[in-house]
């Protein structure tokens, strides 16, 4: 039997007075997940626990099955196995952003400009990441220069119960009391400062009028992420298809195959048809169960572009779940779910942790409900997950 999910992330929202009172959910045309729902069944499931922030990778790791409670261990160590860092036990991986700080001649008098540096090159920011590794030569650390702005650092016996501030939050203010708590990682940040403030490429950047990548900049650090083998668990050869590092990093720590589309961005302008071809494809070739993850509804979100949130959702729907359906009909059974893993509101342009509407199909359901899928239908049938693993494990078996 195959099973598919589709991950429509930050989908859930709340009705907007702009979509005559209707969530982007419930204003879009779905007809493929409508009728999912008036065959199958759907309901509400919360993938968050009450104990961790709202982020995806938590989202993700219940859809999935894994109590993000016992095996979430920080985003870091998750990023890393998307970029087949492997890290052993003692290690601790941290995210290493390269940011901008003000002139001050003391380190701790200074203020975090840009948390990004004006979004430096990958190729810029490899040139300085491999001159921190070489003037540094550290003991035991070693930084990775990744893409775009997810750079690594890795800690071999590095201590678990730093405190880092994400450099996001900060900007604009005295970086003073948001140092790291460990004087060790305080004083790598130190000295990678006064190894890139003077490199030729943030003396280009400068002349450019771009803001240099002057200081190493640590945050959401953790120790490996260990998840148990997704087909032992659950008895089938799994797939992953994401665009996103983090939930390509989890199909990597469930031993998954991780299949990367041409095309596949993360945000409105996908490619829908790619990722549904993908799936077919991988259904063709022997997984029993696919998960397709697509980002742009928890983009446009974070944008608050309304109708763009809107047009992903109808996208998501014609060009993901309707061919992808259209396949699995060609097999003996079959069952797929479409949900969210966690709210991203376009009036809050941020996570939430409530819970999700979901629809499961299952080949041959004719059920004969009368109403579409939306936030209020799905919690109205009275179906609620308080934990997504449970949802996982009632889909699975
Ligand atoms: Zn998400």
């Amino acid at each position: 039997m195959k099973h598919v999910i589709i991950l429509l992330d930050g989908m859930a929202d709340y009705p907007i007075p702009d979509l005559y009172g209707k969530t982007p959910l419930g204003y879009a045309n779905t007809p493929n997940m409508d009728r999912m729902f008036q065959k199958g069944t759907g309901g509400m499931v919360k993938n968050v626990p009450d104990s961790l922030a709202p982020g995806s990778a938590v989202a993700n790791l219940s859809v999935l099955g894994y109590n993000p409670e016992k095996y979430f261990t920080g985003r870091s160590p998750i990023e890393a196995a998307s970029m087949g860092v492997s890290l052993k036990d003692t290690d601790i991986a941290a995210r290493c952003n390269l940011v901008t700080l003000s002139d001050e001649p003391v380190y701790e008098d200074k203020t975090l400009i840009d948390y990004c540096s004006d979004e430096i090159s990958t190729q810029e920011a490899k040139v300085l990441i491999e001159a921190l590794n070489k003037e540094m030569n550290m003991e035991g650390m070693l930084f990775y220069p990744g893409i775009s702005y997810r750079r690594l650092f890795v800690w071999s016996n590095g201590p678990s119960d730093m405190l880092l501030t994400p450099p996001h939050d900060i900007t604009g203010k005295n970086i003073n009391n948001r140092l790291p708590s460990h004087p060790v990682a305080l004083e790598v940040m130190k000295k990678s400062h006064e190894i890139l403030k003077k490199h030729p490429v943030n003396m280009a950047r400068l002349e450019k009028g771009l803001n240099p990548a002057n200081s190493a900049w640590f945050w959401g650090a953790g120790k490996k992420t260990v998840l148990p083998n997704f087909e032992s668990k659950y008895g089938k050869k799994g797939a992953v298809i994401s665009a996103v590092d983090l939930v390509q990093g989890i199909g990597v720590c469930a031993d998954m195959a991780v299949i990367k589309v041409e095309g596949a961005t993360g945000n409105f302008h996908t490619n829908y048809q790619g990722k549904a071809q993908a799936c077919i494809q991988a259904l063709k070739d022997g997984y029993d169960f696919v998960f397709v993850h697509i980002e742009a509804p928890d983009e446009c979100g974070h944008r608050n572009e309304m109708m763009n949130k809107v047009r992903s959702i109808e996208l998501i729907d014609e060009k993901i779940i309707g061919p992808v359906i259209s396949e699995l009909e060609g097999y003996d059974d079959y069952k797929i779910m479409a949900l969210a893993d966690h709210p991203t509101p376009l009036s809050l342009r941020t996570h939430t942790r409530d819970a999700v509407p979901f629809v499961i199909y299952q080949k041959g359901d004719v059920g004969n409900n009368q109403t579409n899928f939306t936030e209020e239908t799905a919690s109205k049938t009275g179906i609620f997950y308080e934990k997504g693993t449970l949802l996982a494990d009632a889909f699975m078996k």
